[in-house]
């Protein structure tokens, strides 16, 4: 609460896309040789995101709430008292 946030860390993301002009990058570079701790962590947190989408082929995977409704849908009565027991066949 009240922690400011480094204004260079908004350029970080334009400078991950190229999309910075000379003076600017220029100026993103000296700040981060003055080790900004707030950028340091946007830097690694965005080259980690880069990499998991590099490296995972699908990365829409179905939540296991979905998963475990399903599954759920698949087994109706299963504990709904035995409709189907092997009691109540030999009279
Ligand atoms: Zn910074």
């Amino acid at each position: 609460m009240g922690a400011e946030r480094c204004a260079w860390v908004e350029l970080l993301a334009a400078h991950a896309l190229d999309a910075l002009d000379r003076g600017e990058l220029d100026g993103l570079e000296a700040h981060l040789r003055s080790r900004c701790a707030e950028c340091e962590g946007e830097l690694v947190r965005m080259r980690l995101e880069v990499e998991a989408l590099a490296e995972s082929p699908d990365p829409v995977a179905p939540p296991p709430l979905v998963r475990s409704r399903v599954l759920n849908a698949a087994r109706p009565g299963l504990r709904s008292g035995g409709a189907r027991g092997p009691r109540g066949s030999g009279e």
